[in-house]
Parts: C-alpha cells; sequence; structure tokens
C-alpha cells in the first residue's frame, strides 16, 4: 500500500510552472471575484491569490459586497472579459442566494474559463480534445500519471455526478481508456459495484462513507471528499484507517487531492495565458 503525497506531487508541479512562468517575459493574470462574507470562501480566495503571488502569476482580486446586484456582477465580469492583461476569471462559487450563478457564468469568455465548467470547455472534453478542465478531476489524473497508474482496460468506479467533479472526473477516466461506472443516490446496491472497481474515485461529500466492503483488494481509491468528522476535523469520504490496508495506492484527507486543485487552477491560467 502506497499512500499518494498529494502535497509533494503539487509543490513539483508548482516548481516546474513557476519556472516556466520565471523564463516568460510577459507574466499570466488570474482576476479572482468573491461576492459576500461566506468564511469557507474566503480562505479559499485568501489561497488562490497567496498561490499565484508564490508562482509568479499577477492577481487582480475583487471583493465585492453581499449586496452586489447582478447587472454589477456581470458589468464586472464583461470588463475582465476584455482585458488583456487578465487571462483567466474565476468567480468564486457559491455566489449569495439572490444572484444567479450560471448567467452570471455567461459573462466568462471561454478564452478565459481557468475552471472548466463552461459548455464548451465541457462540449472539448466530451469530444476527448481537452483544453481547460476542472481543476479536481484534472488534478486526480495528474497524481494518477505521477504515480504511473495507467488507467487503460482499468474497471473504475466514480461514486458523484456533479458538473464540478463527478462528470467531468469520468469522462477523463473514460478518455484514457478506462471502463468507468458513475454512481449516484439512487444507484442500487453501489457497494459491490464499488468493490468491482480498480479504481475508486469517491466524490460524494460524506465522512466515513466507502468502507472496507466496498472497496477491491489491490484497488487505487482516490478520495475528493472533504468533510468534517464528529471532532469537527477535516476527513475525506473514505473509511481511511479500515480501508487503506487493503489498497494499492490511496489519497490520504487532507494532504491528497486538496492540494491538487489550486495546483490545477495555475496550470490553468498558465494554459490560457499560452494561448492567447
Ligand atoms: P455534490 O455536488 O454535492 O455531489 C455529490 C454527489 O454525491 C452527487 O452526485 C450525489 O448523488 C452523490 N451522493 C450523495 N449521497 C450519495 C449516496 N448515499 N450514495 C451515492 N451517491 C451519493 O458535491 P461535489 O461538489 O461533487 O463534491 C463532492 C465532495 O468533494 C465534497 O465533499 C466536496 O467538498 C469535495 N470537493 C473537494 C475538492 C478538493 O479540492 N479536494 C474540490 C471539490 C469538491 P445525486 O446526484 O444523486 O444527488
Amino acid at each position: 500500500m502506497k499512500i499518494i503525497d498529494g502535497k509533494a506531487i503539487a509543490a513539483e508541479l508548482r516548481a516546474d510552472l513557476k519556472k516556466k512562468i520565471e523564463q516568460s517575459e510577459e507574466k499570466p493574470g488570474l482576476a479572482v471575484i468573491i461576492v459576500g462574507e461566506d468564511p469557507a470562501s474566503q480562505i479559499y480566495v485568501r489561497n488562490k491569490i497567496k498561490a499565484c503571488g508564490d508562482l509568479g502569476i499577477r492577481s487582480y482580486a475583487y471583493a465585492l459586497p453581499e449586496t452586489t446586484s447582478q447587472e454589477e456582477l456581470e458589468t464586472l465580469l464583461d470588463k475582465l472579459g476584455k482585458d488583456r492583461d487578465v487571462d483567466g476569471i474565476l468567480l468564486q462559487l457559491p455566489l449569495p442566494k439572490h444572484l444567479d450563478s450560471e448567467a452570471a457564468s455567461k459573462h466568462i469568455p471561454f478564452e478565459k474559463d481557468v475552471d472548466g465548467f463552461s459548455a464548451e470547455n465541457l462540449g472539448l472534453l466530451m469530444q476527448h480534445k481537452e483544453e481547460v478542465v476542472a481543476c479536481t478531476p484534472l488534478g486526480v489524473m495528474k497524481m494518477l500519471e505521477r504515480e504511473g497508474i495507467d488507467p487503460t482496460g482499468k474497471r473504475a468506479v466514480v461514486i458523484g455526478r456533479s458538473e464540478t467533479v463527478g462528470k467531468p472526473m469520468a469522462m477523463l477516466l473514460l478518455n484514457a481508456n478506462a471502463t468507468v461506472t458513475v454512481c449516484h443516490s439512487k444507484t442500487p446496491d453501489l457497494a459491490s459495484v464499488c468493490a468491482s472497481a480498480d479504481i475508486l474515485v469517491s466524490a460524494v461529500g460524506k465522512a466515513k462513507f466507502v468502507t472496507a466492503d466496498m472497496v477491491k483488494e489491490g484497488a487505487v481509491v482516490i478520495d475528493v471528499g472533504m468533510n468534517r468528522d464528529e471532532n469537527g476535523k477535516l476527513c475525506g469520504d473514505v473509511d481511511f484507517e479500515n480501508v487503506k490496508d487493503k489498497t494499492s495506492y490511496i489519497t490520504p484527507v487532507p494532504g491528497g487531492v486538496g492540494p491538487m486543485t489550486i495546483t490545477m487552477l495555475m496550470y490553468n491560467t498558465y494554459i490560457r495565458f499560452k494561448s492567447k
């Protein structure tokens, strides 16, 4: 059994990226927009801005008040869309309830979508012509690659079908030649489906959801979940202590998929910068 060190892989990828950015005369730019006071979002935004600084990416932070109107938000997105210094636009979600995130996201031009959530980027992923892919599933693929785990011919099971994690994750594994099953809350006999997986990816959002009986001997287990346990401690979806010895590779939480996500945001910003 090997515990995949997401922190170390992310650090290596960041060092590569930093070197490339240092060698470039112009620097990439990322605009990060947050609306309101959601504490978790504020931490995510702070970490993203810090990561930009560490890598030499120019960051433009917009902290808009809770009372921001849809029109004001969309006007800002339109302005950033035309700004040549801005290569990527990240609209931190969730937005306050009175705002329509889907309508707002349509004001982020495809060329500056660094989240990979736009219909165009999702379509390209479907066609296996990926340009910018959602950061978390892309981070998982980079981890597999770094560990020399080739999904070709493997049976992969993804638990979760969100637009941001589960669906793009399944499509990436399919594009990498795995045979993929996607499970969700209506899947019958989930445990036995999971137990058939050579690669099991959990993106559910429930602590200790994946138990040892759901894991095949020697499987690769990737835990995307970010939850709090009964003591308020950060944990994943997988019952790590009881599952780990059955696996060939497993990601911990924290220190697994999490550190890869922001790294992939930096990577996507660089990709957009290079292609302008
Ligand atoms: P989400 O939108 O809430 O989706 C959760 C998925 O899990 C849904 O598809 C849901 O099925 C499925 N599900 C819920 N209960 C289930 C059950 N009992 N059996 C089988 N499937 C079930 O969540 P998300 O945004 O994809 O995120 C998932 C987890 O990943 C969360 O813990 C989140 O915090 C974490 N996350 C981590 C990172 C990172 O950087 N590490 C990034 C993003 C998300 P239905 O579709 O049928 O409702």
